[in-house]
């Protein structure tokens, strides 16, 4: 592992925050940069040494980070319900009717392709792209969708100008290079194309609870933005007509749980979407 420079703003100084034992048994530390906030895994470690955390297991077993058979039925309508409210609360769907029959989206970091397989099915020319093997191979050969296993950085070089949509679906926090990534997705829509993008948020619910906050898993996570951290990055890359809500209260959805706990959550989750304080938040970015 190894102290790199603030993936936002290359600063060099960071403040200790708490450190967590990682999935993989080693002690992570949380670091803030002194310049402009940034909650980050620093020392961090390297691609090779995250994607231990991604093998099999994490799809098909359930952890405080992996997932209860992310395969399953009940899996692929869980996500596609929280997508389809997402796309609601960000108006994304009367955008869609405005455009041409013929357009295109990216999905990066797609896993098995729940999102690819609904825009194909809105009738999009929709293609994915995970650095996970099991589930892009889910992806291609059980839904049968256009799924490509790679590093979205290294991958397709310069097209430019290709996308109407491209989609980042709680996956920002997971990347090495999160404003690489950002730069490159800026460069590959179309003028105005859209960036819909969800990541955790670190606000008031993770600076309480710390690193027993839902989304503080070490390593996956590696990057932890607040809502007008990523905003002014997204803006500093160009993008504009910026939206976004917020949502989650810190309840997991869990199997089995207690009716007080679903009312519990229930009622929680609706008042920190309506206070704007939830714990995840997707935003709508537009290109100039
Ligand atoms: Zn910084």
């Amino acid at each position: 592992m190894e102290l790199i420079r603030c993936n936002h703003c290359e600063g060099r100084l960071f403040a200790r925050l708490y450190s967590k034992q990682g999935s993989d048994g080693i002690d992570y530390t949380l670091a803030r940069c002194s310049n402009c906030k940034l909650v980050q895994v620093n020392p961090q470690p390297s691609a090779e040494e995250v994607a231990k955390c991604y093998e099999s297991s994490y799809f098909t077993q359930r952890t405080d980070r992996g997932y209860d058979n992310y395969y399953s039925d009940s899996i692929k309508k869980e996500i596609t319900r929280v997508f389809t409210l997402n796309l609601e609360d960000l108006e994304f769907f009367p955008w869609e009717a405005t455009l041409p029959d013929s357009k295109s989206t990216l999905d990066i970091g797609c896993a098995a392709g729940y999102f690819v397989d609904f825009m194909d099915k809105r009738g999009w020319m929709a293609v994915g792209i995970d650095i996970a093997k099991e589930p892009i191979h889910f992806a291609k050969n059980t839904l049968g969708v256009i799924a490509v296993c790679g590093d979205f950085l290294t991958w397709d070089k310069e097209i430019k100008n290709k996308y109407e949509l491209i989609t980042l679906w709680a996956s920002l926090e997971h990347l090495h290079k999160p404003k690489e990534t950002l730069e490159k997705i800026y460069r590959h829509l179309k003028p105005n194309g859209r960036l819909i993008l969800s990541t955790c948020r670190y606000g008031s619910l993770a600076k309480v609870l710390r690193k027993r906050w839902r989304y503080m898993n070490v390593p996956e996570h590696l990057y932890f933005y607040s809502l007008d951290l990523l905003i002014e990055q997204c803006q500093e890359i160009g993008f504009k007509n910026i939206s976004y809500i917020t949502y989650g209260s810190g309840f997991t959805a869990k199997k089995n749980a207690s009716k007080l706990y679903k009312t519990a959550k229930r009622f929680m989750d609706g008042f920190v979407k309506v206070l704007d304080q939830g714990d995840m938040m997707v935003l709508s970015l537009e290109k100039s």
